[in-house]
C-alpha cells in the first residue's frame, strides 16, 4: 500500500440555513450580476477586437467595476474564472465539430434573482472544525455595520471527519432549488494499492465500439455500449416529441438521458479497471481525443454526432476518462493520455503508415505485412506501443491475425454488468 494525495469534495447541509439563507441570497445574487457584467464584456470586446478577453484580461478589466467588490475578490475572481472556463469548453466543442454548441450564456431565472455558486478561497473562508462551523467573507459592499461575514453551522455526513483531512482549499456555497448547501474541496491523503503488475493495456474510445482494448500479450476486447445507443434512440424520440424544448418534462428526460449515460459510464470504467487487475496491469495508455482538432486526413474538423444515432462529443470521452483514471488510481494503476495522431492509420504489426492500407468493414488491412485486424484494435494497440513498444511481429507468438478475434463485451440488463457476449441475455 502507497499513500497519495488526492482532491475530493465533501458536501455539507447547513443547520442554521433561516439565519444564513438571505445573505447567501445576496451573495448568489451578487455573483450572477458579475457573470452578467463579464458577460456582458465579452460581447462587446469581441465586437471591437474580434477576440473574446483572456481570464486574466477580464478580471484586470472588471476589478474596478462596482460588482466587483460585492464579493470577497477572491470569489469575485472565481466568477469571473468560471466565465472564462465556459468559453473555453465552448470553443474546445466548436474545435471537436459541436456545430450546435452555444457560448455561455446569461444568468438569469424569471423575475427571480438567480443564485450562482460562490466560492471563497483561502483568504475568503475560517473554518472552524472544533464547533462545525465556517466563516464566509462577503464583499466590502454587502458588508454591513455588524458582519462582514456569514457565519454557517454546518453537518457532513457522518463519515466525513473536515478535521482529518490534510487542508481544505475551497467552500462553495451552492443554491440546491429550495436550499444553500456548502461544498468543501479537500486535500485528502489516500491509500492505494500496489499496482496488480507491469502489463499495459491500450484503449481507444470510439463511435462504434465505445472501448476497444489491446492487451500486452495480442489479445483485445470491444465494448461496443449498444445500451448507450438504444438510450439515447428511446430519449431522444422522447425529448423530440415534447412540444416545448424548454419544458419541464423535456428537461426531465434530458436529465434522465444524461444520469443513464453517467451510469453507463461508471459500470463500464469499473469492468474495465477490474480486467485489468485479472490481467496484471501496470499502465492503462489510452488516446487523448482532445489533441485531436481535426481529422488527419481531409482537414475538416471532426463531427462525432453525425455516426448513427449516438450523439457523442469529445467531452462525453473526457468524462469517461476521468471516471477511468480515478478508478484505475485506487487499484495503483497508471492512466497515461497520449496523443492518438496516426494510431488508426498505421499497422501496429509492422509499423507501417501507407495509402493503400484501409478499413473494410470495420477491419484494418495491411498491405505490407498481410495484417488484418479489427481496426480499433489495431487503433488501441498504436495507442500501447506509444508507451511499450512490441517486441513481437518479427518472429514473436504475433503471428498474422493474432488481433483479428476480440472478445466483445457487452451490457447484461439482467445483472447490471459486462459479459463476453455468449453469457449476455440480451
Ligand atoms: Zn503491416
Amino acid at each position: 500500500m502507497a499513500k497519495q494525495v488526492v482532491t475530493r469534495t465533501y458536501t455539507a447541509s447547513i443547520r442554521n440555513q433561516q439565519r444564513v439563507s438571505d445573505d447567501l441570497d445576496s451573495l448568489g445574487f451578487a455573483a450572477s450580476k458579475l457573470w452578467n457584467v463579464g458577460r456582458w464584456t465579452c460581447n462587446r470586446v469581441w465586437s471591437e477586437i474580434g477576440r473574446i478577453p483572456s481570464h486574466a484580461e477580464l478580471t484586470a478589466y472588471l476589478k474596478s467595476h462596482e460588482r466587483y467588490d460585492d464579493l470577497h475578490s477572491q470569489s469575485s475572481q472565481r466568477v469571473l474564472q468560471e466565465l472564462a472556463e465556459a468559453f473555453n469548453g465552448w470553443y474546445g466543442k466548436r474545435r471537436n465539430g459541436d456545430t450546435r454548441a452555444n457560448p455561455p450564456k446569461y444568468r438569469k431565472h424569471g423575475d427571480e434573482h438567480p443564485r450562482s455558486t460562490v466560492t471563497f478561497k483561502a483568504a475568503g473562508f475560517k473554518l472552524d472544525t472544533q464547533y462545525e462551523r465556517v466563516r464566509l467573507s462577503k464583499g466590502s459592499n454587502l458588508k454591513e455595520y455588524w458582519s462582514d461575514f456569514i457565519l454557517c453551522e454546518y453537518k457532513t455526513r457522518p463519515d466525513v471527519d473536515l478535521s482529518t483531512v490534510e487542508s481544505v482549499q475551497q467552500v462553495r456555497a451552492v443554491w440546491i432549488g429550495d436550499e444553500w448547501e456548502l461544498h468543501f474541496v479537500c486535500k485528502v491523503e489516500i491509500e492505494v494499492s500496489d499496482a496488480p503488475g507491469e502489463k499495459t493495456v491500450g484503449v481507444d474510445l470510439g463511435i462504434n465500439n465505445f472501448a476497444a482494448l489491446a492487451y500486452e500479450d495480442g489479445h483485445s476486447e470491444l465494448y461496443p455500449l449498444n445500451c448507450l445507443k438504444q438510450d439515447d434512440y428511446y430519449f431522444s424520440k422522447r425529448i423530440a416529441r415534447c412540444d416545448d424544448s424548454d419544458s419541464d418534462q423535456a428537461t426531465r428526460l434530458t436529465q434522465k438521458k444524461s444520469a443513464r449515460r453517467t451510469h453507463y459510464f461508471h459500470i463500464l470504467s469499473k469492468h474495465i479497471v477490474q480486467r485489468c487487475v485479472d490481467e496484471r496491469i501496470g499502465t492503462i495508455v489510452i488516446g487523448d481525443l482532445s489533441g485531436v482538432r481535426e481529422d488527419e486526413e481531409n482537414g475538416e474538423s471532426r463531427n462525432w454526432g453525425k455516426h448513427g444515432n449516438l450523439d457523442l462529443h469529445s467531452w462525453a470521452f473526457d468524462r469517461f476518462t476521468s471516471m477511468l483514471a480515478y478508478k484505475a488510481g485506487v487499484e495503483g494503476i497508471t492512466v497515461e493520455r497520449v496523443s492518438e495522431r496516426d494510431t488508426s492509420k498505421s499497422c501496429s504489426c509492422c509499423g507501417r503508415t501507407r495509402k493503400a492500407n484501409r478499413v473494410e468493414r470495420g477491419l484494418y488491412v495491411c498491405d505490407d505485412c498481410g495484417t488484418v485486424a479489427n481496426a480499433d484494435v489495431n487503433g488501441a494497440e498504436n495507442i500501447r506501443q506509444k508507451v511499450s513498444p512490441s517486441l513481437a511481429c518479427d518472429g514473436g507468438d504475433r503471428s498474422n491475425g493474432w488481433l483479428a478475434q476480440p472478445s466483445v463485451y457487452l451490457f447484461d440488463q439482467e445483472s447490471g454488468c459486462f459479459a463476453p457476449r455468449e453469457q449476455a441475455t440480451s
